[in-house]
């Protein structure tokens, strides 16, 4: 059996094929303009050398921010189901995953079998993230992969105010003119955006073992502040770049076997800034699908979302994520006004607000 696992972020792509339950090839190259383009050149190059073409594959799932612009994959999941069944691959001990990509962060805890029991993902703006660090290095004129090294050699990480992509750019631009050492800046992002991931990872609450996916899984000295913050070591796969595709390829094995897939049982949509958290929570296992919420709320928050093998359920629209406190005063404020709110039509008590 010969299946494939495509995962599109915003950064790089990346694609593994499994033969047999073993990992043929992989590939890692960058995200073009245009999706579609570059689901076609990530299979192209993962199948180079091989023998195989895309006819041989059985079934392939995409994963990842284009995922749904993969025209040859017959399926797709969202990478956080993705990246915990990656993970729990190579390490079935783990509970709790940090995946830093291109531009978002989430903490995961995941079950004995790679199923998702809770996530949290702050996508609000792009401070710690993949993009964020790239320009970074580019204001400190240092390589990209030369930034961890860089950083574990400082003795004296200057603080960082913010590790809003903005500001935080400027003060290091700042920072560079008063002749601070680029470690030693290094070193202070290093120490905010590790911060930052530690309150995210307590909102799921850690639980050993630990492990980190994504590119900034590469960068040592980020996970050497993680792993002090944390207090736990993490385990670091071959290349936690390709948990993703390696999940979802496992995902397209499950298909040609005909197993149900695991499925996310709680998911908390939003973020965490200077007023507050704000966070919407659909326990999944609660929830039927019925899709009330969607009706009544008067903000559209909501839309129920199905990989085509699984029932439906409520999520937070992609759309409203970043802006939930805008778009939502709250469930007691909303109550005040609308009397039909998505708590009281939900039948199955499958929805909570964290403000
Ligand atoms: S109203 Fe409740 S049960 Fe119905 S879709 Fe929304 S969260 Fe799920
Ligand atoms: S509290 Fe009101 S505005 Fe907020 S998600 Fe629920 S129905 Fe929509």
């Amino acid at each position: 059996m010969i299946v494939a696992g495509i995962d599109i972020g915003s950064r790089a792509s990346k694609a593994v094929v499994i033969k047999d339950g073993a990992l043929l090839s992989t590939h890692i190259g960058d995200t073009g303009p245009e999706s579609v383009k570059t689901s076609f050149a990530t299979m192209d190059a993962t199948l180079r050398g091989t023998g195989l073409t895309l006819k041989d594959v059985d079934y392939t799932v995409a994963t990842g921010y284009g995922r749904v612009l993969v025209p040859f994959a017959r399926e797709n999941v969202s990478e956080i189901s993705c990246h915990a069944r990656g993970i729990n691959w190579y390490f079935p001990s783990v509970r709790t995953i940090l995946d830093m990509g291109g531009q978002d962060c989430k903490a995961i805890k995941v079950d004995d079998r790679g199923r998702v029991t809770n996530f949290v993902m702050n996508d609000k703006c792009a401070g710690g993230t993949g993009r964020f660090l790239e320009m970074i290095a580019e204001v400190l004129n240092v390589p990209l992969t030369g930034i961890g090294d860089l950083a574990l050699q400082s003795n004296g990480a200057i603080p960082f105010n913010t590790i809003c992509a903005v500001f935080a750019k400027s003060e290091a631009i700042a920072y560079l003119r008063k002749g601070v050492a680029k470690k030693d800046i290094l070193a202070g992002l290093n120490d905010a955006i590790s911060t930052r991931c530690f309150n995210l990872l307590k909102r799921v609450k850690i639980e050993a073992d630990f492990s980190i996916s994504g590119g900034i899984a590469k960068n040592r000295g980020m996970v050497a502040k993680i792993t002090g913050k944390v207090g736990l070591k993490p385990l670091l796969c071959e290349d936690p770049q390709l948990a993703g595709a390696i999940g979802a390829a496992l995902f397209a094995r499950d298909r040609c076997l005909g197993e149900k897939s695991s499925e996310m049982s709680r998911a908390q949509y939003g973020y965490s800034d200077g007023t507050g958290d704000y966070f919407i929570t659909v326990d999944n296992g609660a929830c039927d699908g019925c899709g009330k919420c969607v009706i009544s709320c008067p903000a559209h928050v909501f839309e129920l979302v199905g990989n085509g093998s699984s029932e439906s359920k409520a999520a937070v629209k992609d759309s409203c994520r970043k802006k939930l406190a805008l778009v939502c005063p709250g469930f007691t404020s909303c109550s005040h006004s609308h009397a039909s709110n998505c708590h009281s039509v939900c039948g199955k008590g499958a929805l909570s607000h964290s403000w």
